[in-house]
């Protein structure tokens, strides 16, 4: 797998302290992952290192929008997303750390020779996480839902006499 370099932190040469790292994420990042159930995402992460002795304290926060299905009527729309996530990176003997790497969410090791860190696994996993597990169209300003129009008269409608009357409306419209 190849990795941008653009997700690498030398901390070395960091001074202790906080440290601000944006990052924009869009489809292409997701390349190297698991691809997940959205498109056109356009989001901005804000990556807060505090580093100290031996240690990291990384805060993500997440602002942005993502397209994905609608689970009641099928139709694509926009979702915000914005959450915010804490991770503590501790630098530990190099032998220890992939047994450590098992225990704990929020808490990552790395080992006392590296000189990088690499975040783009954790903003990957952060965004997945903050993905509701809800996906439905808003309610507009009048507390109405902004689904498929056709698909909710359809699914508030279920006439047993009249199964086609979904298609017959489509039919309409198309013509
Ligand atoms: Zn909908």
């Amino acid at each position: 797998m190849k990795h941008s370099r653009e997700y690498e932190i030398a901390f070395v040469g960091l001074k202790p302290g906080h440290h601000v790292f944006n990052y924009t994420i869009n489809d292409k990042f997701f390349e190297h992952f698991e691809k997940p159930e959205f498109n056109n995402t356009s989001i901005e992460v804000k990556l807060t290192l505090d580093k100290k002795q031996g240690i990291f304290l990384l805060h993500f926060d997440i602002n942005g929008v993502i397209t994905l299905p609608c689970d009641r009527c099928g139709d694509d729309f926009q979702m915000p997303l914005w959450d915010e996530f804490d991770l503590v990176v501790k630098q530990i003997d190099d032998e220890l750390v992939a047994q450590k790497n098992d225990e704990d969410a929020e808490v990552a090791y790395i080992g006392r020779s590296e000189s990088l860190l690499r975040v783009d696994t954790w903003i990957y996993e952060f965004i997945v996480l903050s993905v509701p597990m809800q996906h439905i169209h808003p309610d507009d300003e009048e507390g109405n839902s902004t689904c498929n129009p056709l698909v909710l008269k359809y699914l508030n409608n279920q006439n047993p006499d009249q199964p086609n009357g979904l298609w017959d409306d489509l039919k309409n419209i198309t013509n």
